[in-house]
């Protein structure tokens, strides 16, 4: 564990420099007794003194990946309990005052650093549990962090537990320079799982989570060396069709051509549903409310570095509907889409078998822009399909709001900042194809700026086989969030 104050260079015994107020000398103690450190609000040794975090880094990432905290598998719930654990004592190491919040779910990490309580408050918000490996796929133990020169493999290390490491690295950073900004930790474990408890969470702690903004690191930049801000996340609304025609498989030698096939009937609603060719959807009203986007998004979105030649390369595509750059981004970060994601019933065995099948199911979703409400989405198709096929049983599965967040204002500007200053290069802003619902929730109660800054990239896998992280998106990650810090620790509170 890494103690304030411990590894620190510069530090001045026993004396303060003249002319540096009180608040910019902090008293540290160490194993030798108190000393003073001075702490300009310069940044000086900020390289070097992240090189020197590299080994607790690794080290801690190591320990993180070991805890195999995979949400969606009900066996693994020891596991979860191990890393909620184990995540409490990490933040009570750090100075933080810990709580483990039970939920009707997984337990979320709830932690405080409140120093002074006039300062500001800023709010981190990661997730530490894990999407499911097949580990016959991977080419290194998927739980035990395998270090190749700067690159680290092993699940969860790019999602999310680096960049959640590199956040509390630059959280102990800023209180050693005293930087006046207090600290609350949230730590899910159900993010995978699609956070189904995080908002009881968030209301039944409301009284206890008041801050003055929220920082999430779980978002992934368009290409290597071109820093991203996501500020906005598309909805999804998600459902099953289901149409039962029969009781049990009938031959289709005794009844085809009279008997009902639910397989071709909900094929068939599907296409009437969308044009799979295209991808536009044909259900009137459905882009009714798309927001309309700035020819300056799209500047930014162009700008990011995207390429839809290694887009296609990094998900295995043979072929897409549309390759042009900005056409790609257009649709992914702006537009909703429909799709099918699985069709149940009837026999998939090897050969062919000649049964009519009594029943079959659609599972579908539609991922939705701002200002799309999922409900009325919803809605809208239900009453497509019931018109056109009213015996199909419709049901929701999951819905979450799209999201929109700032580009501007004191936040986006002191996030710009930093991220120039970490990373040599001004940031674009983007927004991401998938849905985070913590977000959506934290917006919805917190009511304060949220600033999405992510470290993945691309070649990262997010979610994929032989999933990595890397040094330099760590320690350029710690360094930019040490100067947020720094930079929001001087906002204004709004009168
Ligand atoms: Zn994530």
């Amino acid at each position: 564990m890494v103690h304030l104050g411990q590894k620190r260079r510069g530090a001045v015994q026993g004396e303060c420099y003249p002319g540096i107020e009180p608040i910019h000398c902090a008293v540290l103690s160490n194993t030798k007794g108190l000393y003073l450190i001075m702490t300009t609000n310069q940044l000086d040794n900020l390289d070097v003194d992240i090189s020197q975090m590299r080994p607790e880094f690794e080290t801690q990432l190591a320990n993180l990946v070991a805890i195999p905290t995979i949400s969606s598998d009900p066996r693994r719930t020891a596991d979860i309990q191990r890393g909620v654990e184990f995540a409490a004592e990490l933040l009570a190491n750090s100075g933080f005052t810990t709580r483990i919040v039970s939920t009707a779910g997984n337990p979320v990490v709830c932690g405080k650093l409140i120093i002074n309580p006039s300062w500001p408050t800023v709010t981190f918000y990661n997730h530490l549990d894990v999407q499911p490996v097949d580990p016959s796929e991977w080419q290194t133990d998927p739980f035990n962090l395998t270090i190749k020169g700067d690159r680290y493999f092993g699940r969860g290390t790019v999602d999310d537990k680096g960049p959640a490491l590199a956040i509390l690295m630059a959280v102990q950073y800023v209180r050693e320079q005293n930087v006046p900004l207090n600290f609350t930790c949230i730590w899910e474990f159900e993010e995978e799982v699609g956070s189904a408890h995080f908002e009881d969470f968030i209301k039944a702690e409301q009284a206890t989570l008041a801050t003055d903004s929220v920082l999430v690191a779980d978002t992934v930049w368009q290409a290597a060396g071109r820093p991203a801000i996501s500020y906005g996340l598309r909805g999804l609304v998600s459902f099953e069709l289901t149409l039962q025609t029969g009781t049990s498989d009938v031959h289709s030698g005794l009844a085809g051509g009279v008997a009902r096939n639910p397989l071709g009937e909900l094929a068939h609603i599907i296409t009437e549903c969308y044009d799979a060719t295209t991808g536009h959807v044909n259900i009137p009203g459905f882009y009714d409310d798309v927001q309309p986007v700035t020819t300056a998004e799209l500047n930014g979105f162009t700008a990011s570095g995207f390429s839809a030649t290694d887009f296609a390369a990094v998900h295995g595509f043979i072929s897409m509907r549309i390759s042009k750059d900005a056409e790609v981004l257009s649709r992914i970060m702006t537009e909703p889409s429909f799709e099918v994601h699985g069709l149940v019933g009837g026999y998939t065995g090897p050969g062919v078998k000649n049964i009519i099948p009594p029943t079959a199911t659609a599972k579908l979703s539609a991922r939705l822009v701002p200002n799309q409400d999922p409900v009325r989405i919803f809605n809208l198709i239900k009453n497509f399909i019931k018109e056109r096929h009213p015996d199909i049983q419709m049901r929701m599965v999951d819905m979450c709001n799209p999201y929109l967040g700032e580009t501007q204002g004191p936040y986006a500007t002191a996030a710009t900042d930093a991220t120039k200053y970490a990373f040599g290069i001004a940031p674009v802003f983007v927004r991401e194809g998938g849905s985070i619902g913590s977000v959506l929730t934290m917006s919805k109660h917190l009511k304060v700026p949220i600033m999405l800054l992510g470290l993945g990239l691309p070649e990262h896998g997010y979610h994929s086989v032989n999933e990595n992280f890397d040094w330099l998106q760590a320690a350029g990650g710690i360094k930019l969030f040490v100067k947020y810090f720094t930079e929001i620790a001087k906002i204004q509170r709004p009168e």
